[in-house]
């Protein structure tokens, strides 16, 4: 079957104008010129890679600039077509992005001192426009959807790289969905022995978890309508197989232990009405303790908002049932480009952006770094603890971060100051880990200085950079007598 530029338009989340179309057509027919000669891996015509490309973009709620650029993101690369030719004919936006995406994708895996140097080139690019990693990742997710045809040496490689790097990368900007879909066509070649048992546990359970889904969902929308609420939309969420294994090594091999294997999902209209369809569930059915988790009052660090509990089903099943508005619910499966979409993308709003703090975060590691590749994985792909300052204000840190890190994310004056810290109302030391939940009030002395002690507990690199200039700025002044 031809791809065709029609495709491309239905898939889009918000219907393309004329002009949106007419710039879509133009950088469909030179990408399929430019790569007419050329032949994927597969026997395939090229064009199909990046017809793939864009049309994942386009189903991930992005723009036609972002969808044309996905179209031409090989050309400059890979064929004879220059830099300044898709300049002249498609402006600076789109050859800024396409020259983004090229320049990533030159830098290949070559031992870890190299990767690391493409690692830094992947997130600096991106912190001038996500809009670079995004097209990366739809790349990559025909890439990993592909990788059969690739040679056998490379599969592995290509798999582990995407399980590592381009998944955490996409949950960071909350595509829920593009994250499961890297991962499970990955986890086969990254581990070709757990991904089979997966398969076969699947299989036995799968059946058994709807069966009892089913018979809640149907006593659930009889309650539902008594309570006057019917515009209620539901669907059922399976679990993707690489997450399923990464919560079975979790609970110890022990499927049993795992409840979400199928979700039943409910969306509404408001906020309102997922507290009060939580409330029906729970008046009918008895939750599982433990298992509820808030994530519209406390959302998760990536912006996922939804109230999951885990109910007894009353025939001896247990069953997870998700509860969202319908735009928690599209942030949740496409990220940041739907936040944009559907919010109508205000200055303010990006500037408040969590994700957004989080790029300019980035800009304070420095390549020559020898510690880049583990700071870098320390803030980013470690799992992370929401703290409060008395306020209120939620302060986002890494998984046995201490008080001084949290000091330093309010303020370096505060962090540099710091004497003790007020810790849910009782006082404790500076060197305390917090927890997630934990509400930080720090004690300052004006006269206060960092010490060198600190590096000890401090886990931030942002702590830690403050703390060593300190250290090194005495030691200067020590030898010099200033
Ligand atoms: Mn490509």
């Amino acid at each position: 079957m031809k791809p065709s530029t029609q495709d491309i338009f239905s898939a889009m989340r918000v219907t393309p104008d004329a002009e949106k179309k007419k710039l879509i057509i133009k950088a469909y027919e030179r990408a399929e010129a430019a790569h007419q000669d050329q032949k994927r891996a597969s026997g395939e015509p090229y064009f199909n890679h990046v017809f793939a490309t864009a049309m994942n973009l386009a189903r991930f709620g992005y723009d036609a600039i972002t969808i044309s650029a996905g179209l031409l993101h090989d050309t400059i690369e890979d064929t004879p077509v220059t830099e300044k030719e898709i300049q002249q004919e498609f402006g600076d936006e789109i050859v800024f992005l396409v020259n983004g995406v090229t320049k990533l994708g030159t830098l290949k895996y070559q031992g870890r001192k190299r990767h690391t140097e493409s690692l830094r080139k992947f997130f600096m690019a991106t912190a001038k426009d996500y809009r670079v990693i995004v097209i990366k990742l739809a790349d990559r997710l025909h890439n990993v959807q592909t990788l059969e045809h690739v040679k056998a040496e490379k599969q592995e490689r290509i798999a582990l790289e995407t399980i590592e790097i381009y998944a955490p990368l996409a949950y960071r900007l909350g595509m829920g969905k593009l994250v499961g879909e890297l991962q499970d066509a990955a986890f086969p070649f990254a581990y070709p022995k757990e991904s089979q048992m997966v398969e076969e546990l699947l299989k036995q359970k799968k059946k058994l978890n709807e069966k009892y889904l089913e018979k809640v969902w149907r006593q659930l929308k009889i309650e539902l309508a008594e309570h006057g609420l019917e515009n209620v939309e539901t669907g059922q969420r399976v679990k993707g197989r690489y997450s399923l294994w990464r919560k079975l090594q979790r609970k110890h091999m022990d499927i049993e232990q795992i409840y979400d294997i199928v979700a039943l999902r409910i969306i509404v209209d408001s906020v309102d009405e997922c507290y009060r369809v939580l409330g029906i569930i729970h008046s009918k059915w008895r939750p599982l303790p433990g298992r509820i988790k808030d994530y519209i009052a406390l959302p998760k660090v990536n912006g996922y908002q939804s109230i999951h509990t885990t109910i007894f089903t009353g025939d001896g099943g247990i069953a997870e049932i998700q509860i969202r508005t319908k735009s928690m619910h599209e942030y949740a499966e496409y990220g940041f480009a739907a936040h944009r979409l559907y919010k109508s993308a205000q200055l303010e709003e990006e500037q408040s952006d969590p994700y957004l703090r989080w790029l300019k975060g980035l800009e304070d590691l420095t390549p020559d770094d020898k510690d880049f590749l583990k700071k870098l994985k320390t803030d980013l792909f470690e799992d992370r603890i929401f703290v409060f300052t008395p306020a209120g204000d939620v302060v986002d840190l890494p998984k046995d971060a201490s008080a001084i890190d949290f000091a330093y994310a309010i303020h370096s004056e505060i962090g540099n100051t710091a004497m003790s810290a007020m810790i849910n109302g009782k006082n404790s030391a500076l060197k305390t880990i917090l927890k997630s939940g934990d509400i930080v009030d720090i004690q300052t002395n004006k006269k206060g200085v960092p010490s060198a002690k600190w590096l000890k507990f401090a886990k931030t690199s942002m702590a830690r950079k403050h703390i060593e200039k300190h250290a090194e700025d005495g030691l200067i002044a020590k030898i010099f007598g200033k």
